[in-house]
Formats: C-alpha cells, structure tokens, sequence
C-alpha cells in the first residue's frame, strides 16, 4: 500500500485525515476525482529550505512546473520566495499572484522572440541561458529595447544523477544546457557583452535525486570553470544548483537539506569562492508531499489471471504511472476489514498504459474510495483533458478548513477554444 506521506496525514477511527479534515468528507463535498493538499505540509517543506540556508547568502525560486496552482504559488511568495519559470503561461500566473518580477528566473531551452520580449517588458529578474543561439536572440532583443537582463548560463555538468532518464538532464546526451567544453567561450562572450549583465553559472541535473553526490560533482564541475573565468578576469555573483532534491515516494531515502547546502557552502569556502549567492530552484520536493489524488473505485473487475480496481481517476489526471513507470503510494481512505487482494488499480482510460498502481495489496470494493498519495508534484500540472475528461478539482486544506483552489471543469470547459466553421 504504502506509508503515510506527512505528519499532517492520519487515521482516525479507520477513516483518513488531511490534517483535520476527513476525506470522505471532502469527496462528499466536491466529488472525485479531487486533488486535495496540506497546507502546513508544504509550509514545513519549505520551511526546511529556509532553515538550511538561515546563514548562507542565498535565494530560494519554487519551480512553478511542480505545481502551478495560483493557491500554491501564493504560499510560497507570502514567505519570500520566487519563482523558476519556464514559459509564457507560468510568467502571467506568477504575476497574476504579485510576484515579484525581480525574484524570476526564467529557465527552459527553448523561449521563443515572443517569451523574451514579454518577459524582458515584465523586468525578469533573471534569464538561465542554455545554448548559444539563445544567448545571441536574448542579447539581440535586449538591445532592441534599451534593456540589460541579468544572465546565468546553464552549464552541462556531465554528471550521471542516477535517476529515471527521462527526468535526468545534466548528462551529456541531454538537451540541456550548453555543453561544459562550450561553456568557457561563451562565458567570456557574454561577459563583454553589453546588452546583458553576466551574473552567474546554473545547472539543474536531474529530478528525484535520492543521492546528494551528483550535485557535489556538478558543483567541482562548475568550480572548475569558476576558476578558468577567474583567471580571465571574470567573477559572477551566483550559483544555481536547480532543483531536483527526491522524496521518498516508495523505500527512497533522502538525506536532509542541510547536508546538501552545507555540502556546497564547503565546497565553494574550499575554492575561494565563498562570496557566491547560493540559489536553488526546488519544485518536487516543496509538493509532492502535500498532494494526494482522492478517486472512487468504480468496479471490482476479475479476470483468470488479474484484479483490477476500476477507478474514476486515470492517466490524465496522473501520468506518472503511465509516463515513468512510477510508483505511487495507494491507500484506502477508510480502513476495513474486507478481503485483501493483490489488485492493479486502473482508470477508465481507453489505453493500456492508464494504470496508477500495479500489485497492490488492498482491502477495496466498489464503491470504496481510494487516495493516491504523494500526488502533490506532477500531478495536476501534468493532467490533461485526453478521452474529453475533465480536470479535476483542487482543495486545498489547512487545520479545520478546506477551500476549493481550482474547480472541476465544467463540459462546455472541455471545448471552449473549438470553432465549428459555419460552411463545414
Ligand atoms: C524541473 C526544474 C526544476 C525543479 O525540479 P524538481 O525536481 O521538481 O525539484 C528546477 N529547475 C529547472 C531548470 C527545472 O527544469
């Protein structure tokens, strides 16, 4: 089944809690399939971040692709916090909720003329460049508009971050990031360059990082280049490490925090770079935990070789089953002394690949209701509308209260955008 993913989930009188509020209550209220989240489990996860860098130089940027919900967002710039963004669509929500433009950083390899004229209008704090042509349009649109955007330059470490490879990215063969042979070059372009202000060095390796080592040999990896620049005259003011920090989702076991900062503070003292702004950029690590997917089992279905549980949440809701293979925790939100049966829990998707969790021992029957926990991450941002089903909705829970964040789509929601030409 699985453990329970934070002190602010619990059983009371066989029945599951977030925080004070039971779930059963909360599919009753708002229907399933329903995304609901702790509050105080994400103010505790980023609480640790804060308490890790208390007294270290340093800037803290929620990557807003975890989860985007404006609800969400706004927690994290009520304790200071910015914002990693990497489209046109993540910009206008963290303005919608009064970030900072100053606190931005905009990262992702591909930002099109329209993305850096907008985002340069809106006073961008920061652009993470990741290849050499985007440095060239960067610059180039910069002049145009008499502006001189901050600049890091995403280096690629090389570095393996043992983790799934379609969510490792400092490696290589990846498409992020300018390669570390490169980057030297460009470095030292960028700082002559007059339309920018080279500001510092980034790299963001990978996602679900149960090992601190990797950012430790990206961080060697990146001093290396610090003190070829130094000796061409060159010092930055800041080090990105990205995010990428892992949870514990199965068996995982993730270090804390502060071993990660103190590791990199030491390594930059180490080198002579003590003076460099530490900035990080965590995103799954802040809300995974929080978030967990309510759904309702729809049918008990048998066949000679397989039980499946039949739920009314599938893989546009949550991919990540279906996307990485992904195991998530499953647990019954009333505990029961019904049968335990080894079951895949299933959507109603029409593709094989709709499934949330493979062999679960689980006490369900139809009509039950199942959570799907450390859901918080990935989740929404990555459903979709697939089969016309529509996006749930979110609750967001803290103590005694619940407050709908996102409402489910209504059917006309589902094609709001479409035209029928009149001729057809
Ligand atoms: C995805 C991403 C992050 C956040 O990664 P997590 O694994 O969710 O912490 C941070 N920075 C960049 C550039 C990213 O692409």
């Amino acid at each position: 089944m699985g453990s329970l993913p934070s002190a602010h989930f619990s059983y009371r009188a066989s029945s599951l809690y977030c925080e004070e509020v039971a779930l059963c209550d909360l599919a009753s209220q708002y229907g399933t399939p329903l995304y609901v989240y702790s509050r105080q489990t994400i103010e505790e996860a980023a609480q640790k971040y804060e308490t890790a860098f208390c007294s270290i130089a340093h800037k803290l940027c929620y990557a807003v692709k975890a989860n985007s919900n404006l609800a969400i967002l706004k927690i994290l710039q009520k304790r200071g916090w910015g914002f990693d963004i990497v489209s046109l669509g993540e910009l206008a929500r963290v303005l919608q909720i009064g970030a900072d433009p100053k606190k931005i950083v905009f990262s992702g390899v591909g930002k099109t003329e329209e993305e850096i004229r907008v985002a340069l209008s809106a006073g961008v704090g920061v652009f993470n460049i990741e290849s050499e042509p985007e440095f060239e349009r960067l610059a180039k649109i910069a002049a145009q508009m008499h502006c001189r955007p901050r600049v890091y330059f995403r280096v690629n470490p090389d570095v393996d971050a043992h983790t799934h490879p379609y969510i490792s990215t400092g490696l290589k063969t990846n498409k992020f990031g300018v390669d570390f042979y490169s980057a030297f070059g460009l470095l030292k372009r960028a700082a002559v360059c007059e339309s920018v202000e080279l500001a510092g060095i980034d790299c963001h390796i990978g996602s679900q990082l149960t090992s601190f080592e990797p950012y430790f040999d990206a961080c060697d990896r990146l001093l290396d280049l610090l003190k070829k620049l130094r000796a061409a005259g060159i010092e930055l003011k800041d080090i990105d490490f990205g995010g990428g920090v892992g949870v514990c989702y199965r068996d995982e076991t993730v270090e804390p925090i502060e071993n990660l900062v103190l590791g990199l503070k030491s390594r930059l003292t180490q080198s002579g770079f003590d003076h460099l702004r530490i900035v990080m950029e965590p995103g799954r690590s802040i809300v995974a935990a929080a978030g967990l997917l309510l759904c309702s089992v729809q049918y008990v279905k048998t066949t000679p070789v397989k039980h499946f549980l039949i739920t009314d949440a599938g893989m546009n809701d949550l991919i990540r089953p279906a996307l990485y293979a992904a195991w998530m925790p499953v647990l019954p939100i009333r505990q029961s002394d019904c049968p335990e049966v080894l079951f895949d829990v299933v959507g109603p998707v029409c593709e094989s690949s709709d499934w949330l969790a493979r062999d679960r021992v689980l006490p369900a029957q139809a009509g039950e209701l199942l959570a799907v926990t450390m859901a918080g991450a990935y989740g929404m941002s990555m459903a979709s509308r697939y089969n016309s089903r529509r996006l749930p909705a979110e609750v967001l829970v803290s103590g005694k209260t619940s407050q709908l964040i996102r409402s489910r789509d209504s059917l006309e929601d589902l094609w709001t955008n479409e035209i029928v030409p009149a001729d057809i």
